[in-house]
């Protein structure tokens, strides 16, 4: 059986802010839009990409135009698109998207984003960006660590989640307690060349970050996403295995902490759910793997509901660079879910009721709770 699941709200708790204007778009850019590859790597390639195949027909379907990229950016350029745009974002019920603010570069401002989309437009604050712009004022360390801790106390009250890319830049396996090594990477990183501070890769640095910010998540309850699993060849993905995550989740200074395991840390996915069942603290969002993996997602889905509690996986998209992404991630997702609750249903294993209330939850309900959004209307 498929339940209907058309008529429930949707939270995308992870996402990123459309491209700005300095980067437009054209016909043989546009396929980067729908890869993790560096950009142009595998254009001609992505030809016979299902998720981009995808993408294509269900931007043609939603803007009326065949799918091509040339016809779907004309589309996009008159003024019918922005009707069609609102259109979907009621249709799908779009309440609130969680945006990181600090990728892509040059992206379009939350201002922006407010202005043009029918939804709450909240930000998630990158913690390893904030440390970058931070290096360049060449603090003494003890400074440096306070300006830190102030500017993501401060990110705490006006930011719905905070947000670590450590996976990216020196993996999961944080060290903890090594102030020594912090200090020694940040003397080196202000002596050497200052290319070296723009993109932060020193680990005793990094590991020291985010344990001053896992202490702040402690302290004042904001929840903490963090990549994990599948992203782009920058990442070392042996270093993306949330199991890496252990001494952090055993630290009795972090058991308060809630920490949001970003893209269902797809291929360890059994890894994330794992996690969840057994460490109250972990969440799992569902973004960029299940846009990427499509129906294929389903199985996985199929597992994780079975495995963690459904009350801790949340919806997430990872999407960004056109408005109607949202829309159409929106879609998708409601879409596998239905057809992974349908058939635990099916099989006997709950409900209909409560498949409906579970996928209520994993839709919105769940990150409302998480990050204390306040409920339209309530
Ligand atoms: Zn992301």
């Amino acid at each position: 059986m498929t339940l209907d699941l058309a008529d429930l709200p949707v939270i995308d708790g992870h996402c990123h802010p459309p491209l700005g204007e300095a980067t437009p778009l054209t016909p043989e850019t546009f396929p980067d839009l729908f890869t993790e590859a560096r950009p142009g790597a595998l254009t001609p390639q992505l030809a016979t990409s299902l998720y981009y195949r995808r993408a294509l027909r269900d931007l043609g379907g939603l803007l009326g135009v065949p799918p091509e990229p040339a016809a779907i950016l004309a589309a996009r350029a008159t003024p019918d698109a922005s009707r069609r745009l609102a259109e979907a974002f009621g249709r799908e019920r779009l309440e609130a998207l969680l945006v990181d603010t600090a990728y892509p570069p040059g992206a379009m401002p939350l201002e922006r984003m407010r202005a043009l989309l029918p939804c709450r437009v909240l930000e998630v604050f990158r913690l390893e960006t904030f440390a970058e712009d931070l290096l360049a004022r060449a603090l003494p360390f003890k400074d440096f660590m306070e300006a830190f801790a102030d500017g993501v106390q401060a990110a705490t009250r006006e930011c719905i989640a905070l947000k670590s890319i450590i996976a990216y830049r020196s993996g999961l396996g944080v060290k903890l307690g090594d102030r020594k090594a912090a200090e020694a990477d940040y003397a080196r990183l202000l002596a050497g060349d200052p290319s070296a501070r723009r993109r932060l890769t020193a680990k005793g640095l990094l590991d020291h970050l985010l344990e001053a910010a896992l202490e702040l998540a402690a302290e004042t309850g904001r929840a903490l996403q963090l990549h994990t699993g599948l992203g782009d060849p920058d990442l070392d993905l042996l270093q993306a295995n949330p199991l890496l995550l252990k001494p952090i989740l055993d630290d009795p200074r972090f058991a308060g902490v809630r920490l949001v395991l970003l893209h269902a840390a797809y291929p360890y996915t059994r890894e994330a759910g794992y996690l969840a069942a057994v460490y109250p603290g972990v969440y799992v969002d569902l973004s960029l793997a299940l846009p990427i993996l499509g129906p294929a997602f389903v199985p996985l889905l199929r597992e994780l509901l079975a495995l963690a509690p459904t009350g801790k996986l949340l919806y997430g998209s990872d999407l960004g660079a056109l408005p109607e992404l949202y829309c159409l991630g929106a879609a998708r997702a409601r879409q596998a879910l239905a057809e992974a609750l349908g058939g635990l249903v099916k099989d006997g294993a709950l409900g209909e009721g409560e498949a409906r209330e579970a996928a209520a939850g994993i839709l919105a309900e769940n990150a409302t709770r998480l990050y204390g959004l306040v409920v339209a209307g309530g």
